[in-house]
């Protein structure tokens, strides 16, 4: 489903802690049309923007990478549009290190969520006064990783969340467990579908107002949602269709370790 899309001439190649970094044309050209919007404040928000991505991306993706690293894995991370993937050059085998490692991308970006929050507390680099662009990077970087951190979090694969899942229903359930996670991966998927709808609705002004009365701190739906939950629905649907209750050669490998 989340693929490795292959090499381009344009790729951007650098290291991180050791780790060699590729990021995909696509990823500026799909960062960029996600934030389009920001062009009506001027230029410079958008580069803000573009800038919070890579960083909060390239994060999220360092925290699954140092994870495989612990576990005797060395790992590539590649950027692409609307997804990173931190790709092991070896197959880790234990249920609770895969756990380990699906939770260590969300943790890297609460952590710096937390650095972020924490320096302004500390040096108030981004109070009232502050130009609007600095208080614009500070409250992106904020939410991109709070609001992703959480909704990567949910039962649905293949996000980090749905990955968690599927290793503990295969613990609890042993060979049913596949089905019975898609199953919940599934529910979850439509349910964040009509989520994402009825915020939409709501904030066009056909409901009561719901969305604007939601705490800061709590992923809103948006047409955006909606699109992404239901292409893992889709997919998880189709893969129910392909796994029987009697089978036991289960594909456990991660998308593009396949
Ligand atoms: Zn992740």
């Amino acid at each position: 489903m989340l693929a490795d899309p292959g090499r381009t001439h344009y790729d951007l190649h650098f290291r991180v802690l050791g780790f060699p970094v590729r990021v995909h044309p696509w990823f500026w050209l799909g960062t960029a049309l996600m934030g389009s919007r920001t062009l009506d404040a001027g230029v410079e928000f958008l580069l803000a923007w573009i800038a919070v991505v890579l960083v909060s991306l390239l994060v999220h993706e360092l925290g699954h990478a140092l994870a495989f690293r612990r576990y005797g894995s060395d790992a590539e991370i590649l950027l692409f549009a609307f997804y990173g993937l931190a790709i092991p050059t070896h197959e880790v085998f234990g249920r609770r290190k895969r756990i380990i490692i699906s939770l260590a991308g969300p943790f890297a970006g609460f952590v710096l969520c937390g650095l972020v929050y924490g320096s302004n507390v500390a040096l108030g680099w981004a109070d009232p006064g502050a130009p609007h662009q600095v208080f614009y990077l500070y409250r992106t970087l904020i939410l991109v990783n709070l609001l992703w951190g959480l909704m990567n979090l949910l039962p649905v694969y293949p996000l980090d969340g749905g990955q968690v899942s599927r290793e503990l229903c295969g613990m609890m359930w042993s060979n049913r467990g596949k089905r019975i996670s898609l199953k919940i991966s599934f529910g979850c998927a439509v349910l964040m579908i009509a989520y994402s709808i009825f915020c939409v609705l709501d904030d066009r002004g056909v409901g009561a107002g719901f969305t604007g009365r939601l705490p800061w701190w709590f992923p809103p739906g948006s047409v955006f949602t909606a699109i992404l939950f239901g292409f893992f629905a889709y997919h998880n649907y189709q893969e129910l269709g392909r796994t029987t209750w009697t089978d036991t050669h289960w594909d456990d490998r991660l998308p593009w370790a396949r």
